[in-house]
């Protein structure tokens, strides 16, 4: 098949800014509903598996880079098709850091 290069844009087609492919349609994309941005869910399904494996959560965030902080969620995840064992996974990373946010509660940060 050969693949002509499209300059303009039609409305259906959008360009991941991770591989930077563009793609027609909402079945290859996750759109973040908290900032709009979006993905291809393969990407997103490689970068938040990434992020799990390593158990750094605090980076599962909006992967754009203009430094948008809106948060994956499990929704999200599940979106992408990532396993459920891996959002298990993500949400007992979850829990933890709730609870060690709690123990830090009453502790000087600077001190
Ligand atoms: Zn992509
Ligand atoms: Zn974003």
């Amino acid at each position: 098949m050969i693949e002509t290069i499209k300059y303009t844009l039609d409305t259906n087609e959008s360009l991941c800014e991770i591989c930077y492919t563009s793609h027609t349609g909402n079945d290859n994309f996750l759109v973040l509903s908290g900032c709009g941005h979006f993905f291809c869910k393969l990407c997103v399904n490689a970068y938040a598996n990434d992020i799990i494996s390593k158990g750094d959560i605090t980076k599962l965030i909006c992967p754009d880079f203009s430094g948008c902080k809106i948060v994956l969620n499990e929704v999200n995840l599940r979106e992408v098709g990532l396993p459920e064992e891996v959002i298990e996974k993500e949400i007992r990373f979850s829990i933890n850091q709730a609870i060690d946010r709690m123990e830090d509660f009453g502790w000087c940060p600077m001190a």
